[in-house]
């Protein structure tokens, strides 16, 4: 209550616990004309509301709504005025609470949009629903979502990505409101990504990264190491397992026999392979060699393992189970398969193959002692005349290393002057002269005697000491022809192997200029594969050897390669068939077919016939019939020393 002129307080609500005041000492300045305004429309017989501060008993501020409201006397006008008062100090305080909370929770939120925007992560905020509710500029970018994407269910932007690890980590987060982080790919979008899930209040919040490239390269780089493990345990020509992998697979097939099993191991060498890669050159070589692996890995069985030793050499591993019989069968088709003619590119090549069978553990326990034991048992089947297998037999041990110890010797044989050429006579079959005289090599061997040719010169061949051999045969035959009549000719055999010395011209020259004989004199008996190829550079060589005047014979026609087709690569002077057809003259129809053959060739092509190996008349009655031009065999004469076939020469001609 107040009264009418002053401004006191009479009356005042407890709640307030406000004391009687005046009210100018009520409120700030700034409330007063508030209160000035209030009491005027009073004094006009209307109530008035207003807020105003005051202090309590301890000096607190404290918010107060006021309505005043005029009390009017008989006459209706104002005589007093009543004024409620309500402490609204709670009430404004809470509000301001919930404005500084609205106020700091949009702070907060647009300082995380701006985190949340400024990360290299990307971000995707899911409800409960797994409604998209969020996504920074980044996820947009990354999982190709506009705006309008806001909202809609996350299965429903990715169905494919419905079923996946992705999907099934995130439900299991957001389930059991554990985090998950997981690594994982997004078929749909075709990208690696790292994925942070954390359940929050409303439901999911999804960081994320793009770890595409980075999971590239672990691939690459994995798939590098696969193929250099692969690479380290194959051979790179062929594809088959190496040497290495070999010995593993052994290893491994070792520690599975139990009982009476047993591992066979083959080796083989392919007959005739060097000859193809010295003539058609390394690519048709490289291109044999897989066609080669790709037929043994037809004719094995799915348990054997085949390799590539190295060079020609392949192996074959076949476990075999107590009671399995010996894989000759298996031998047996490899030498059938790969001596059937290979197509390369336009060429037709025909190699032959051997092949040597051991067993672990009866004959070693280790890859290397099989390999060894194999080898051993392929050596004596190459020396069983090729195209065959045989078995290890420890005896065979033995053979080899004779056979090693006669590489040693060999190589100082020429140097001890162990070496002799005997000489053999050519008669002219009208004449019934000699027409001329083949040098065959002999090595009287300190201990051994007389070694044949046949037994030393493959070993010559295989160490490379026919050249300087060969060399020594050439000098030695011009010069003990140089000595006989000029109208006998003298013949010396070459090997393929000195076509591959770049001396092999000159040495001829040097032999015919030392002996001073008339190059026409000197016959060179090559076999046919030499020509095998028709390879430019062996025929080169041929023509260089030509120009110098001395004739060129085709030796043992009809057991290589066989082919009248060489006959025209090159223009020979003469052709020997080898004695293998005059054996089983006259009657083997065979034989007497490639005689008849070759006897028209020459005559149509005007080159000297001529055979080896006549034993008998009715042989040389033979190939008298067909026309040939000379003969040579035993019949007229075996091999024969130096000082024989001089006198044998010179008697004749008395
Ligand atoms: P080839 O060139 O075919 O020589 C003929 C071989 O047949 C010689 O054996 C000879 O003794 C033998 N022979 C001759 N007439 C008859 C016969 O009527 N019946 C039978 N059964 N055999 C007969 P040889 O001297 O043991 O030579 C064997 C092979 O060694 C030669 O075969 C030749 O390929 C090679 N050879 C010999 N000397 C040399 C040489 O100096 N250099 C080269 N590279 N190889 C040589
Ligand atoms: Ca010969
Ligand atoms: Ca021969």
């Amino acid at each position: 209550m107040m009264n009418r002129a002053g401004r006191e307080i009479f009356g005042i609500s407890e709640q307030a616990g406000v004391r009687a005041h005046t009210w100018s000492s009520i409120g700030k300045a700034s409330d007063a004309p508030k209160v000035d305004t209030a009491f005027e429309s009073v004094r006009q017989g209307r109530s008035a509301r207003f807020e105003l501060t005051v202090r309590d008993v301890q000096n607190t501020e404290r918010w107060m709504d006021v309505i005043a409201a005029p009390i009017l006397n008989a006459r209706g006008e104002p005589f007093r005025m009543l004024s409620i008062w309500r402490d609204i100090t709670e009430a404004k305080r809470a509000n301001e609470e919930v404005q500084e909370a609205r106020y700091e929770a949009e702070a907060a939120a647009e300082r995380l949009s701006a985190v949340l925007e400024s990360t290299m992560d990307s971000v995707m905020l899911v409800d409960h629903f797994w409604k998209v509710r969020y996504l920074n500029e980044n996820a947009k970018r990354l999982l190709r979502l506009r705006e309008d994407a806001m909202g809609a269910a996350l299965w429903q932007l990715f169905p494919r990505e419905q079923r996946g690890l992705f999907a099934k980590k995130c439900r299991k987060a957001m389930k059991e409101r554990s985090p998950a982080s997981f690594e994982d790919y997004i078929a749909s979008l075709d990208i690696w990504v790292e994925v942070n899930a954390s359940p929050t209040e409303d439901g999911l919040s999804v960081f994320f990264r793009d770890i595409t490239e980075r999971r590239r390269a672990e691939e690459d780089r994995l798939l590098a190491q696969k193929q250099i493990a692969h690479m380290a345990r194959h051979d790179m020509l062929t594809g088959l397992p190496n040497r290495l992998f070999f010995r593993e697979r052994f290893d491994q097939a070792l520690d599975r026999v139990l009982g009476k099993a047993r591992i066979a191991v083959l080796c083989l060498d392919l007959d005739g392979f060097k000859v193809v890669n010295d003539t058609f050159g390394h690519p048709t070589g490289d291109a044999l060699l897989r066609q080669v692996a790709a037929r043994l890995s037809h004719v094995v069985s799915q348990t054997d393992t085949v390799a590539r030793l190295g060079g020609d050499e392949f192996a074959i591993i076949r476990p075999l189970p107590e009671g399995a019989q010996a894989p000759s069968a298996l031998a047996h088709r490899i030498v059938e398969t790969l001596t059937e003619p290979f197509a390369i590119d336009n060429v037709t090549v025909v190699i032959g193959a051997s092949v040597g069978i051991a067993f672990a553990p009866g004959d070693g326990t280790s890859a290397e002692e099989l390999i060894k034991a194999a080898d051993i048992a392929l050596y004596r089947a190459k020396a069983a005349g090729r195209g065959t297998y045989r078995h290890f037999e420890p005896a065979m041990g033995a053979q080899l290393q004779a056979h090693q110890q006669m590489k040693l010797a060999l190589r100082d044989a020429l140097d001890r002057g162990e070496l002799e050429l005997y000489y053999q006579p050519l008669i002219s079959i009208q004449s019934k002269k000699v027409s001329g005289c083949e040098a065959l090599v002999r090595w009287r061997h300190p201990d051994r005697g007389m070694v044949s040719p046949d037994v030393f010169v493959p070993t010559a061949e295989e160490t490379g000491l026919i050249v300087p051999i060969g060399e020594w045969v050439l000098k030695e035959a011009c010069r003990e022809a140089a000595g006989w009549p000029s109208d006998v000719s003298i013949a010396v055999n070459l090997s393929p192997v000195q076509f591959k010395s770049k001396r092999l011209v000159g040495v001829v020259a040097a032999a015919l200029a030392s002996s001073g004989i008339d190059p026409a004199r000197l016959q060179l008996e090559i076999t046919e594969s030499v020509l095998l190829d028709e390879s430019e550079h062996n025929l080169e060589l041929l023509q260089e050897l030509r120009s110098l005047g001395v004739k060129i014979a085709m030796d043992d026609f009809g057991t290589g390669y066989s082919s009248l087709g060489y006959l025209r690569s090159f223009p020979f002077d003469k052709i020997k068939v080898d004695r293998a057809f005059i054996r089983d003259l006259p009657s083997g129809k065979e034989s007497l077919a490639v005689v008849k053959a070759v006897a028209g060739l020459g005559h149509s092509l005007g080159i000297t016939t001529t055979v080896e190996g006549v034993e008998t008349e009715d042989q040389l009655n033979a190939v008298n019939r067909e026309g040939f031009d000379e003969a040579q065999g035993y019949l007229f004469a075996q091999p024969l020393p130096a000082s024989e076939i001089s006198k044998l020469i010179t008697k004749e001609l008395e």
